[in-house]
Order: structure tokens, then C-alpha cells, then sequence
């Protein structure tokens, strides 16, 4: 059937400046990481998309290599985009990546080269469908080609009209820095840095985050709920439509142990004294820090994402849960 937009759809959302730019970017957005390849129906990753623009997220982020196969999410979020979405292009933000290997041959194996980067923004554009998209991100730092390379190609994929911003993703805070420094001094700053960060991985507090702060630059966490670990997914068995019961490469069964099931479950009771359930309480956790601009979450299903939105409407963290938390991730 087709699409009319909900009316009412930026009535509840929130909107975060990205470090000390124009641009805003919902306080949850949506990745097409895992969700959106050929091993999920069609069907629900047009009614995921949907709802979340419903919603009013407005931020949805991909990359080259998603799937599977490779490149299968671009091509169906430009199929569903063409359908459903295309006349609200300018209330969108498409962000796509190139890092990671993609096609045969020296040129497509990722890293950070210029003509990589280029070729590559190029086959998502198509893939997509989509004139340009709004952030262009170097996925991952590559130490086998100069800095200058890469962020010039970054320079070029905006002055040509490719894309509106770049960002990087899981750079190191040195690496951040010379990255930023170069970047400026080309006119084309970057606008966003994309780490990992959730309960369980929290390496950006050491320096990463002052380090954004210092430079400008807006932070949008992937993996929030640790792919689906910081949620009541796994707390009785592996579900077989769950991420790890689909034999992903990525969770896999030996990263639910006991000690880390402990912790979920001792997690899991603090939620429920708030009247949340994990996966919320693991979002709000997150966006107490106001230095972070946006949580990147996956969805496999509508149900999930509402909760996952709803996050944002649950209690302020006290000091006390605090407290609690940090207690029960020091065990
Ligand atoms: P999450 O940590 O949000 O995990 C998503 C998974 O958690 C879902 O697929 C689902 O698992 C489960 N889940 C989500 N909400 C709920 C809920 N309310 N209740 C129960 N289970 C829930 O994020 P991802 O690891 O998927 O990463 C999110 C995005 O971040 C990606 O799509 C991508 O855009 C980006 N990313 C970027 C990377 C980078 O290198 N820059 C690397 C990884 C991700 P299930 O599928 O089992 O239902």
C-alpha cells in the first residue's frame, strides 16, 4: 500500500546539535547494518523504515559493504526509499561508508585510498539511488595509506556534490586529531566521529570524547545495546531469528558466557526498577552524556524500535542508578 507520512511525526522526538554544526540529528537513529540484507523479509524492513520516520527519525546510516550480500542493504533501502520515501529527501539524513573490503581486486579492498573512497561513494550513490548522500564517513583508519589521501578524497566527495559532510568511524583519539587537523585546513571539517560505544565497551571516555568536543565534531555510538547482548534477547536460550541464532559473524553463541549473562541479568533488574526494560535503560544510559550527539541502534522489527524510541520517554537516570550500574559492570 503506499505511504503517507505521519502527521504528527516530529512531535516527540528529540534532536541533538552534531558537535558545533548546523546540522541536527535525532537522539535515535537507525543503522541497516544487520537488518536489511536478503536474510530479512522485505516486508518488515519497509515497516522498520516506516515507523522510524514516523517517528522522526530522520537519520539512517549505512554502508557499502551491509548486507549480505555486500552492497544488499544500499540496494534495498534505495528500492523502499524510491517507493516510500523520496519526497521527503530534504528532511533525511543517508549516510553511507567505504573502509571495509568490497570487490575483487587491489582497488576495492578497502582502507582509505582516494580512488577506492571515490569509486566506491559512487556505487552507493547508484545502488541507493540518491543524488548525493548527507554524510560520506572514512569507515575505518587505514595505516597503509597517508592521511592526506584519504581525507582529500573525503575533501573532493563533497566539493564534487557527492555528499553534504564526512565524518570518520573507529579512529583512535590520535588519529582523530591529525585527522581533523588536516581536514580543516582543506575547508571540508569534519562533522562527526561513529565509535562503538555501550555498556560493555566504553573506550571512548578515556579521550575520544573530549577530543570530539574539542574539535567540533558530533559522536553517534553503533552496537548501543552491544548487538542485541544488552537486551532481554538471549536471557533464556538463543532464539533462532535472533542474531546470534542466524549464525552471525559478528555475536556468535561463545559471547553469551556465564560471567556476561550475570551481568545482563543484574542489569536487567535495574531497568525493571525503573519501569524500563534493558534495551531502554542501556539507550538512556548512553545519552546521559550530552556530548553524544545520537545512539545508532539496528532493529529487526517495528515492536523493537518503538521500544527502543521510547527510551527517550522514560525516567531521568538518578544518581543511585548510576551507582548501581557502575557497580554491577565493575563485577
Ligand atoms: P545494536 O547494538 O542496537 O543491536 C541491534 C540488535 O539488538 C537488533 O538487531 C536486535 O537483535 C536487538 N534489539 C534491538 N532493539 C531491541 C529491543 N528493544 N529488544 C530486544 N532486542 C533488541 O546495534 P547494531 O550492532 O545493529 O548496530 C547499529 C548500527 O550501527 C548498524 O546498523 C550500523 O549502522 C552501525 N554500525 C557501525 C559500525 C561501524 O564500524 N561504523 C559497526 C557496527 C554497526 P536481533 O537482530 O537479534 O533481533
Amino acid at each position: 500500500s503506499s505511504y503517507v507520512a505521519a502527521e504528527n511525526r516530529y512531535d516527540d522526538m528529540q534532536y541533538r546539535r552534531c558537535g558545533t554544526s548546523g546540522l541536527m540529528l535525532p537522539a535515535v537513529s537507525l543503522g541497516l547494518w544487520h537488518n536489511f540484507g536478503d536474510l530479512h523479509p522485505g516486508g518488515t524492513q519497509r515497516a522498520v523504515l516506516r515507523r522510524a520516520f514516523d517517528r522522526g527519525v530522520t537519520h539512517f546510516d549505512l554502508a557499502n559493504n551491509y548486507g549480505p550480500p555486500y552492497g544488499q542493504a544500499e540496494t534495498n533501502f534505495g528500492r523502499i526509499f524510491a517507493s516510500d520515501l523520496k519526497p521527503h529527501r530534504d528532511e533525511l539524513i543517508i549516510s553511507t561508508k567505504a573502509g571495509y573490503d568490497m570487490w575483487p581486486g587491489p582497488c576495492g579492498q578497502g582502507g582509505g585510498s582516494r580512488k577506492y573512497l571515490i569509486a566506491s561513494c559512487d556505487q552507493s550513490l547508484k545502488r541507493m539511488g540518491l543524488d548525493y548522500v548527507d554524510i560520506f564517513y572514512s569507515h575505518r583508519f587505514d595505516p597503509d595509506t597517508p592521511l592526506e589521501e584519504t581525507m582529500g578524497a573525503l575533501d573532493h566527495i563533497v566539493r564534487s556534490g557527492r555528499a553534504l559532510y564526512i565524518g570518520i568511524s573507529s579512529y583512535d583519539h590520535e588519529q582523530t586529531v591529525r585527522a581533523a587537523a588536516i581536514a580543516r585546513d582543506l575547508g571540508t571539517p569534519l562533522l562527526i566521529h561513529q565509535p562503538r560505544y555501550n555498556m560493555f565497551d566504553r573506550w571512548i571516555e578515556d579521550d575520544l570524547l573530549d577530543t570530539c568536543e574539542q574539535e567540533g565534531m558530533g559522536v553517534i555510538c553503533f552496537s548501543p545495546l552491544a548487538q542485541g547482548l544488552l537486551t532481554t534477547r538471549y536471557l533464556s536460550g538463543i532464539p533462532r531469528n535472533s542474531r546470534v541464532g542466524m549464525g552471525s559473524r559478528h555475536l556468535r553463541p561463545e559471547n553469551l558466557d556465564e560471567q556476561t549473562m550475570g551481568t545482563v541479568r543484574a542489569l536487567n533488574e535495574i531497568a525493571m526498577d525503573r519501569d524500563q526494560s534493558l534495551a531502554q535503560l542501556a539507550l538512556s544510559w548512553i545519552l546521559r552524556e550530552e556530548r553524544i550527539t545520537s545512539v545508532l541502534v539496528g532493529a529487526s522489527n517495528v515492536t523493537q524500535l518503538d521500544a527502543d524510541i521510547d527510551a527517550l520517554s522514560g525516567n531521568q537516570l538518578t544518581d543511585d542508578d548510576l551507582i548501581r550500574i557502575e557497580t554491577v559492570l565493575a563485577e
